[in-house]
């Protein structure tokens, strides 16, 4: 009997489950284990909690992704709930700080906001969707043209991506109409104003079923498919190590964390997509060590602001009734506030920033009743600029074996640094949001820098290279250097400085690991049974 590949793939975000996809449709006899440390929120596997309309049992999957500051999941699960000390940032809902600063928290004091997701589905049941293309010098220099394209096309299929979502929105056109007339001359053919591409599949009501790590699984969690009998999905189980010779990986060990039991887990191949803090945290704490692992930190300084639409200019380009319209259709869909997305995308040389701008009919935070342009009728955009961080070295988490996080891994402290330069991008991003503001109504939140970690895209610190050479972790085709069967994923492979969200990008690097992948475990198994 031949030997059927066995592959291990740690974190169940999109990432992870793109990989756990395109493996298992390009082989078909090898099987797929996902190991995922948080639990399972909804009954599809890793579903957008934005998908649930009842408000408790949408707080309550928020909760349980909220690792050591979830409270319910860890006393069911018998284990310390860690202290919420006075003062600290409030993670965003789903999320978990790093810092949380609790027994066995990370240190990150320049990074007060680094979150973390831990649930099936990873952010990607929390997150907001947008999806992007990279631009100009965000993409990654050593992928050709041709092959980027097509992988991002593969990428935009696996996330459902929409890029006319909401496009029959005539709030959302009117706000278009504002931001062309205000920028369209500065900026290049095909990157002014224009429809956000969102990852979810638009309803007949209007509104949209936002796409999680569900959609890229596809048929994986289909009961009735065959490749379903081939893909295994366990929840709670913490891999606490990649077991390897030096060269090869042959496994790794997992805590279950139901049981408390640790068992070891041999694969032919392991794919770590763990996260940019938590993928790099395992390889240190399994004795895989490259120079740059954690380095190289980068993210998006983020400025927002609120503003409400002015009435008059809003009245020039939507009639009452089609307000009407877009109000009616919002009632249909209360539990989620996002009726339109628009942006400005990143272009160079002079627009290095990625705006993005959120319709909805209600502010964020509670307004007081007599302060101006409450209540609001034509509603208010949420905006924000994201600004480019430059790699480099010093900007990074590092790890102490010396000092146990809370999980029993080397602790992490995380450093992270603006430079001059960014510093003036982030004047100039600030400036441009003013002007927007400026041209669609009028600022009930002033623009605000937000504190560092906020964008919740963490970049580099597991950056892909063409050479071994110090400066990187993983080589083009994903693979850690030095190992030809360890392969990581995930934000953190991103090497450029970038202002769009990341996940479109991500999710096309591991397109092309995936095929690079397959192919080897493919030749291997061939050479297997013709020596
Ligand atoms: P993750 O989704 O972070 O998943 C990693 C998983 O690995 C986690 O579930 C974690 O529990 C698990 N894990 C960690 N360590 C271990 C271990 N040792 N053993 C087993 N499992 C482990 N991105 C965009 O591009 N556009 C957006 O609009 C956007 N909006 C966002 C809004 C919010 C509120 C949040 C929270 C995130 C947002 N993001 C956005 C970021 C986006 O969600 C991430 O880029 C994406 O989820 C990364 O995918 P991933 O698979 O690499 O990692």
């Amino acid at each position: 009997m031949t030997h059927q590949p066995t592959i291990a793939v740690v974190g169940s975000g999109p990432i992870g489950a793109a990989y756990a996809r395109l493996l298992l449709e390009s082989l078909p006899d090898a099987r797929v284990t996902m190991f995922e440390a948080g639990p399972q929120l909804t009954s599809t596997p890793g579903e957008s909690v934005r998908n649930i309309a009842d408000p408790d049992e949408k707080k309550r999957a928020r909760d349980l992704s909220q690792g050591p500051q979830a409270g319910s999941l860890r006393e069911e699960l018998g284990l310390s709930l860690a202290p919420v000390v006075e003062g600290m940032f409030t993670a965003r809902e789903g999320t978990h700080l790093l810092d949380f600063g609790g027994a066995g928290s990370a240190h990150a004091e320049t990074f007060p906001a680094g979150a973390a997701s831990t649930n099936v589905g990873g952010m990607a049941a929390h997150w907001t969707c947008a999806t992007p293309r990279p631009a100009f010098s965000e993409k990654i220099p050593f992928i050709g043209e041709p092959e980027w394209n097509e992988l991002i096309g593969v990428a935009e299929k696996l996330l459902h991506v929409q890029s006319a979502a909401f496009a029959d929105s005539a709030v959302g056109g009117a706000i278009r109409t504002l931001l062309e007339g205000e920028f369209a001359a500065e900026l290049p053919d095909g990157y002014g104003p224009s429809t956000l591409p969102v990852a979810g599949d638009p309803q007949p009501d209007g509104s949209m079923r936002w796409a999680g790590s569900d959609v890229v699984l596809g048929e994986l969690i289909d009961p009735e498919s065959p490749l379903a009998q081939r893909f295994t999905l366990r929840d709670l189980s913490l891999v606490r190590r990649i077991e390897h010779d030096g060269t090869r990986v042959t496994g790794v060990t997992v805590e279950d964390l139901r049981t408390g039991q640790t068992s070891t887990f041999e694969a032919d191949l392991v794919v770590v997509a763990a996260d940019a803090f938590r993928s790099p945290q395992l390889l240190w704490a399994s004795g895989i060590r490259p120079r740059a692992l954690g380095h190289y930190l980068t993210e998006h300084p983020v400025v927002i602001s609120t503003v409400a639409l002015d009435a008059e200019r809003m009245a020039r380009l939507a009639t009452e009734e089609q307000l009407d319209e877009e109000l009616a259709r919002r009632a249909t869909n209360p539990v989620d506030p996002v009726a339109a997305v628009n942006r400005i995308p990143f272009s160079e040389p002079d627009h290095p920033f990625s705006l993005q701008v959120m319709y909805s009919e209600t502010t964020p935070f509670p307004m007081a009743p007599d302060a101006p342009y409450a209540d609001n009728r034509w509603g208010y955009v949420n905006m924000g600029y994201g600004m480019r961080k430059q790699p480099r070295y010093e900007d990074g988490v590092t790890f102490d074996d010396g000092e146990l996080d809370y999980r029993g891994f080397p602790n992490m402290t995380v450093q992270h640094a603006l430079t001059p330069s960014e510093d003036a991008e982030i004047a100039q991003g600030t400036a441009l949001l003013r002007r927007a503001g400026g041209a669609l109504g009028h600022f009930v939140a002033e623009p605000r820098l937000l504190p560092a970690g906020s964008s919740l895209h963490y970049m580099g610190t597991m950056r892909m290279g063409l050479a071994d050479d110090g400066a990187s972790v993983a080589d083009p085709w994903s693979r850690v250097w030095g190992f030809d069967n360890l392969v990581v994923g995930g934000n953190a492979l991103i090497p450029t400085a970038t202002a769009m969200n990341p996940t479109l990008m991500s999710v096309a690097i591991a397109v092309r690991g995936a095929r690079a992948a397959a192919s080897q475990l493919a030749a291997s198994r061939l050479e297997s049974v013709n020596p």
